[in-house]
């Protein structure tokens, strides 16, 4: 492991002794979108990456939540004749619950109208005011009420219409705040020259082009609406939404402040605020810099999926074929740094190759072992060729999850399981047992601890479906580490005195979304 790959790591000292940090998060949520794949990708993401470094040892904290004010859900409010909190509140539940279907365990979700929230927000716009970080000014622009954000004319579609909503803006102008975003230029720019600041690098590049142009000062309140932050010098201003929502990150963590610094993860359409503008944000408040694993977009059956177009694959229909097995086919499907289509045809692919290399396995093994009462409370042997494979295994999965290499992790993962099949091939357990069931023995013993690895690897990806597998053999460890000493590759197997045979992929005929 490379220092530079451990900058977002702390060390902590605790009763229990050393452990290492890690924090991660999502973008939070606006609340005007109902729930749909690109919600649940990112999730998803940031609760495998979590479950992991957590099975590798680590203390971990996880955040998610959601973005409640702005001019945009005010209007929403409106036209749903609710105030906007009323409204929020009807909204908020579905994301809730959204976590609960897909198996995602977080330490705490975050909403921007929580009060210890807004009071640590406009405690930093205080703080950024003293400091002379922040200094009132008059703003006039083209500004999309949808993006709640201006442009630049270079930044307009033909016939000044906004780059995202493809609607015309309009022009404002308001007396507002600025932040001095231009005083960080020089800072930003080091972090954006930092190897790890921004995982896939290829991000980087758009962002870059954009920096080289220089940054301008950010208005970071508004007038125009109520439904925010109160300035607390000026009640006649809100803090602008944005500005307001990054701040979550640090009121999230509910003062354990020792998690920082984050490792947040997004889609790459709203990386620019989130690698600009925080770090800045940040630095003006003396915290370290996040980090940021940045994610592509799904397509479906080739087609950008969009709100004007309306088709979002919902959560439901993800599922449609059970929680960790779509859980499975969206980390396992998307490589690093592009985009991925949702289709039929890739599902079936996927669910296959769970079925056979995961499901067969585990139940082959299950079979022999039992019809053939093998003995595995005994201390057989580990055989060479399964120590290598996993120590190989667990070292490069946690090399690709450094570095936000989800799809690469799973399919080294899913490589210990093809290596399992084939030992078991090879070594003929089956037929081993009626000449000498000793040898025998000791291949079901070795296949059996491979299982208890390989099945512990993938829960992270699929948590209560590698559950069911672990209680086929009754295995208790609940951590890779309970298993297996990082430091010294030591592995400790588990004695298994009572298995019962499950199919834990059954067959389906055809795949249909
Ligand atoms: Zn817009």
């Amino acid at each position: 492991m490379s220092k530079e790959k451990e900058t977002n790591t702390k060390i902590t000292k605790s009763k229990k002794g050393v452990s290492k940090m890690m924090y991660f998060t999502t973008p939070i949520y606006y609340v005007n979108d109902a729930p749909h794949i690109g919600h649940v990708f990112t999730t998803v993401n940031a609760d495998f990456l979590t479950r992991f470094y957590k099975s590798l040892g680590y203390d971990t904290y996880f955040l998610t939540g959601t973005d409640e004010h702005g001019q945009k859900i005010a209007k929403a409010a409106q036209q749903a004749n609710k105030t906007p909190r009323e409204f929020t509140d009807t909204i908020v539940p579905k994301f809730f619950d959204v976590l609960n279907k897909m198996h995602i365990e977080i330490n705490h979700f975050i909403r921007t109208t929580d009060p210890e929230h807004e009071a640590l927000v406009q405690k930093w716009f205080q703080k950024f005011y003293d400091n002379g970080d922040i200094y009132k000014g008059k703003y006039k622009g083209k500004y999309c009420v949808d993006c709640e954000g201006y442009y630049g004319d270079d930044e307009l579609l033909p016939g000044d219409l906004c780059p995202n909503h493809k609607k015309p803006v309009s022009v404002m102008e308001e007396e507002t705040y600025f932040f001095k975003l231009s005083k960080y230029e020089f800072y930003v720019k080091e972090l954006f020259a930092k190897k790890d600041f921004i995982l896939p690098e290829k991000y980087k590049g758009e962002a870059h082009q954009r920096l080289s142009q220089g940054l301008k000062d950010v208005s970071i309140s508004r007038k125009s609406t109520d439904w925010g932050v109160k300035v607390p010098f000026d009640k006649e201003h809100v803090v602008w939404v944005w500005f307001d929502a990054l701040i979550n990150y640090i009121s999230g963590l509910q003062g354990k402040e020792q998690y920082w610094p984050a490792t947040h993860i997004l889609g790459k359409d709203i990386f620019w605020f989130h690698a600009v503008l925080w770090p800045a944000m940040l630095k003006a408040m003396n915290y370290e810099p996040p980090r940021f694993f940045v994610h592509g977009w799904w397509t479906t059956n080739g087609t950008k999926m969009s709100k004007s177009l309306n088709n979002f694959i919902p959560p439901e229909t993800l599922t449609k074929y059970g929680v960790d097995e779509a859980r499975y086919f969206l980390l396992r499907q998307m490589p690093c740094g592009e985009d991925s289509d949702f289709n039929s045809k890739f599902f079936e692919e996927r669910y296959l190759e769970l079925s056979n290399t995961v499901g067969n396995l585990i139940n082959r093994v299950a079979i022999i072992a039992q019809k053939n009462y093998i003995d595995l409370t005994k201390d057989y042997p580990i055989e060479k060729s399964i120590q290598i494979e996993i120590d190989k295994t667990i070292k490069e999965v946690k090399d690709d999850l450094d570095s936000f290499k989800v799809q690469g992790a799973i399919m080294k993962i899913m490589s210990l399981g093809q290596f399992l099949n084939k030992y078991t091939n090879d070594t003929e357990p089956w037929k081993l047992v009626k000449t000498n069931k000793e040898k025998a023995s000791v291949v079901v013993y070795n296949l059996v601890l491979g299982i208890n690895l390989l099945t512990l690897l993938l829960e992270p990806c699929m948590p209560e479906k590698m559950k069911e597998a672990r209680k086929i053999f009754r295995f208790k460890a609940e951590k890779i580490t309970d298993i297996y000493i990082l430091s010294t590759k030591k592995i400790k197997p588990e004695k298994v005195l009572e298995i019962e045979p499950k199919i834990l992929f059954p067959m389906i005929m055809k795949f249909e979304f």
